[in-house]
């Protein structure tokens, strides 16, 4: 009932013993999946342990149905536009559950594909929870497997308040993808990724969306000018940002919404306040490691803070188990787990025995609205570097043409930070209608160490909002 070829890169097999694979990977989610295919291809044996959907957070509770409900958040930014356009369009309503439906479907042949290409590459998928023995095996429903070298890539998941009274009662980014209908009136509680995606997109589509940041600014952690432009933004509408605010207590209502009391602190005192009628309360406030069900101190593998600690091999503490992936804490980006894991692959089973991923100028992206993109180095970190006499910096903001006839306007400001003599270019900061995708080429650029000149010397293309971070003075 197995592949001829699956039982034949087995090392061992009896019955009650250990099944042994070169590599056991555990968690079939971005990180894991491409370092199990990857291994595949140089020819060791690999099985793959998964207790819930193939493909992990990303696929299905992260960036796949979070950029569809993106998307059509954007949609609803178009309609809004169209009258200015010459459009007259009478629009009927918007029907949450056909989008969701049409999401779901995609996520379910998502998973199908998943489970397809492991089997095609000869991936043994193991169904079950898996948690560790002393001696490094691993158990999965009374099962034991053990790999030459073992890698953890069970991701993480969103962490909820402790010591505020009723906050169970509110959801988390999980629970948003769940949502059957578009709630009336949604308060969004953090100030990064999540927070400000999910906020976007309930407010776009016509929820009553009030997002709750501790302190002044959302994005702290990004370049000032992009946390300034993206607060300021937000601050006019349609999320209702309330800045300086934190939840003291979550009550039911007898209607089954929540009373929300807030505490607020800003620079002209503080005081308590309630948001009533909330149907539907989400903390983002940041994700915590899969660890629990690994029992890892069996194995006696150190920590960092509650993550688990690699080196730049993405070597535990252990020897041959490894981790990639969210389950590390640093940059929890799809991209980053799957490189890692790839090259992890490329190290362990093709002598590539440097072969490590850079933690260096990774692109991301917010898709806020409008959306953010950023590659390197903030201005902050490039001047305490650097020093400050070192560091240049170009700054343009401007209305993309887009909006030069509509009647309602979104901010685009690019930045570059650049350093030394040659003005190489270390960070490029990006606010405004497609730098999402602008920002993909800038972050070859910035691998490549690009320089001011080489920018200045690159023709623009006119008319985009791209061409100002190749003309910028
Ligand atoms: P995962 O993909 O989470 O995979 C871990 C897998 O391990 C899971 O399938 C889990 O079920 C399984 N598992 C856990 N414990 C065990 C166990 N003991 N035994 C067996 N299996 C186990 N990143 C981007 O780059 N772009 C985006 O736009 C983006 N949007 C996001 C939006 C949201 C709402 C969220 C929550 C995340 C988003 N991310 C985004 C982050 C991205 O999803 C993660 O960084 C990425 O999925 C991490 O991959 P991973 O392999 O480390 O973990
Ligand atoms: P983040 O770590 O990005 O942000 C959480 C923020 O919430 C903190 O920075 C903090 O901001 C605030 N916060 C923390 N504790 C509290 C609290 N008790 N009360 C109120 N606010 C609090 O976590 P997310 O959950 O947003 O996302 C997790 C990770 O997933 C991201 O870091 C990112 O790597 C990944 N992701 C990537 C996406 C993408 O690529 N587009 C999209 C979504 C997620 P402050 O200190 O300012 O209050």
């Amino acid at each position: 009932f197995f592949h001829l070829s699956t039982f034949r890169s087995w090392h061992k097999m009896s019955t009650g013993a250990v099944k042994e694979f070169d590599y056991l990977v555990i968690g079939g989610g971005s990180g894991g999946i491409a370092s199990a295919r990857r291994a595949r291809e140089f020819g060791v044996s690999v099985g793959l342990i998964e207790n819930s959907r193939l493909g992990g957070t990303c696929v299905n509770v992260g960036c796949v149905p979070k950029k569809v409900m993106w998307n059509c958040a954007v949609h609803a930014e178009f309609l809004r536009d169209h009258a200015d356009y010459g459009f007259d369009v009478t629009l009927n309503g918007f029907n949450w559950k056909k989008i969701k439906e049409a999401r779901d479907a995609y996520v379910r042949r998502l998973n199908a594909i998943y489970e397809d290409n492991l089997k095609k590459s000869n991936v043994e998928i193991i169904r079950g929870t898996a948690s560790f023995n002393e001696e490094g095996s691993v158990t999965v429903n009374g099962v034991s497997y053990r790999g030459k070298y073992t890698l953890i890539a069970t991701g993480s998941h969103p962490v909820y308040p402790k010591n505020i009274p009723g906050a169970e009662l509110g959801t988390d980014s999980d629970g948003f993808f769940e949502l059957d209908h578009l709630p009336k009136k949604v308060v969004v509680v953090g100030a990064g990724y999540i927070a400000v995606e999910l906020a976007g997109i309930l407010g776009t589509l016509g929820a009553e969306t009030h997002l709750l940041i501790r302190y002044s600014h959302v994005l702290r952690d990004f370049d000032r000018s992009i946390s300034e432009t993206l607060t300021n933004f937000l601050a006019k509408g349609p999320t209702k940002l309330h800045t300086g605010t934190q939840i003291s207590k979550v009550e039911k209502n007898a209607n089954g919404t929540l009373k929300i009391h807030v505490r607020r602190t800003s620079n002209s005192g503080s005081g308590e306040d309630v948001i009533d009628g909330v149907e539907t309360l989400i903390w983002a406030i940041g994700r915590d490691p899969n660890l629990k069900a690994l029992n890892i101190e069996k194995v006696g593998i150190e920590l960092n803070g509650p993550f688990i600690k690699v080196d730049k091999y993405q070597n535990t503490s252990r020897q041959n188990i490894l981790a990639v992936g969210d389950i590390c804490g640093e940059w929890q980006l799809t991209p980053v787990a799957i490189a890692a894991g790839r090259r992890l692959a490329h190290r362990l089973f093709n002598n590539e025995h440097d072969n490590h991923l850079k933690y260096e100028n990774i692109a991301t992206v917010v898709f806020s609205h409008p959306p953010v993109g950023v590659v390197g180095l903030t201005e902050k970190e490039a001047v305490e570097k650097y020093g400050i006499d070192n560091v240049h910096i170009y700054k343009s903001q401007f209305n993309p043409m887009y909006f030069a006839v509509t009647q309602h306007k979104s901010p685009c400001l690019m930045k570059l930070i650049c350093v030394g003599e040659e003005e190489k270019v270390i960070g490029v900061h990006t606010i405004g209608m497609s730098c999402d995708e602008i920002i993909q080429g800038f972050a070859v650029a910035v691998n490549m160490g690009a320089t001011k000149k080489q920018f200045d010397d690159t023709m623009a293309i006119h008319p985009t909002s791209g061409e100002e971070l190749v003309t910028m003075r």
